[in-house]
């Protein structure tokens, strides 16, 4: 096996540079997985443009791959054999925790890079902790005692399995946190990668009317919504989107609304509190903006509206999305629009961001694409 591995890491701000870093040692408990696929999503676009810390760190947190090599311990812990396709969640968990022993990884503080200095997240954390490949965005990553790790069933190809991220976070804030279900009608905002996949768990669960909205540079990605089963789509730029939700629904709303949008500011929030149904409808929302200035908390409360928050996925999220992805009931390879090799990492962040002409949705990074 190579001596050296080729990693993309993040040197500054929107800077990248090719390296050779040394194989990490493998200890008995430990392995390596040779990365297949590594998804690419809005969140690297963010930390990208303006990483949170200095330290080197390989980018890549949606990551896919086959079992290399295996420490006895770590085979018969994780009981996995070599050879295996196999996901990997970003997070890292202490196996401890309250939160680890129910399977939600994502709250566990040994993962948090926000309020602990030495986490451990892939994509996330620095390349100088101890087996330093702790990113997708390589030829191999490195796989502690503590992984979590979740088998690929059969007949799903590395590129598919390569949606389980948004997928997962799918079922996660549409059906977990939401409680969307039989009969549910729903407004998704925004038909990028996350989106889409809301839209499938939510029909996968039984609602009744999926609305999608985006812009006018949507149109294509509305398509794809459609054939993915949405029922209504709504260009926002050139229809009266709240007329139409009204319409759509004869007048009562939405039960639910899912912020899938990226940098279009308080807009969607305001829209998702006019088009949830006179009482009792929930808002699902994420931590772009800062802060939101003239709230109307009034007609939130009037409303009786429940705010939930978009924050990733637990274990059997992932496991759902797996098994959702070898149904094959949806035709979401139609999501993975573009692959990238090694070389091409800033060029393939800068597409997700929509810096360049590219019409992506789903892009891949192929770290053996090239060689
Ligand atoms: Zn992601
Ligand atoms: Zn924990």
């Amino acid at each position: 096996m190579a001596e050296q591995v080729r990693a993309a890491v993040r040197t500054g701000p929107g800077k990248t540079e090719l390296r050779e870093l040394p194989m990490p040692d493998i200890p008995d408990d430990g392995a390596l997985m040779r990365v297949e696929v590594a998804g690419i999503c809005g969140t690297d676009v963010k930390m990208y443009a303006k990483p949170p810390f200095a330290a080197p760190v390989i980018m890549g947190h949606e990551n896919i791959g086959v079992i290399e090599r295996m420490g006895p311990k770590f085979a018969q812990r994780q009981g996995l054999e070599e050879g295996d396709l196999v996901f990997v969640e970003h997070y890292v968990g202490c196996f401890q925790c309250e939160w680890c022993h129910i399977g939600e990884y994502r709250h566990c503080e040994y993962t948090d890079w926000r309020t602990n200095p030495d986490a451990r997240r892939y994509g996330y954390t620095s390349a100088e902790n101890e087996g330093n490949l702790w990113g997708g965005f390589a030829e191999y990553l490195y796989l502690p005692w503590n992984a979590v790790i979740h088998r690929v069933p059969e007949g799903v190809s590395a590129e598919l399995a390569g949606l389980v991220t948004p997928l997962s976070n799918g079922i996660e804030w549409a059906l977990f946190e939401a409680g969307v279900g039989y009969d549910s009608t729903v407004l998704i905002q925004g038909p990028g990668q996350q989106g889409l996949s809301q839209a499938v768990a939510c029909k996968q669960a039984g609602a009744s009317m999926v609305i999608m909205t985006g812009t006018t540079s949507d149109r294509a990605r509305l398509e794809l919504a459609t054939t993915l089963g949405a029922d209504v789509t709504i260009d926002v730029q050139q229809e009266d989107a709240l007329e139409r939700i009204m319409t759509a629904t004869r007048g009562k709303g939405v039960d639910v609304v899912l912020d899938c949008t990226a940098g279009a500011g308080t807009a969607p929030v305001l829209l998702g509190i006019d088009a949830l149904k006179r009482r009792e409808g929930t808002l699902l929302i994420q931590g772009e903006l800062a802060s939101f200035p003239d709230f109307p908390v009034k007609k939130l409360t009037e409303k009786a509206i429940t705010i939930c928050s978009a924050r990733g996925h637990s274990y059997r999220a992932c496991e759902l999305a797996l098994k959702q992805l070898a149904s094959k009931r949806f035709p979401l390879e139609l999501l993975t629009s573009h692959t990238f090799g090694l070389e091409d990492v800033d060029y393939a962040i800068r597409a997700v961001g929509g810096e360049n002409e590219l019409d992506v949705i789903h892009v891949s990074l192929l770290p053996w694409k090239d060689a």
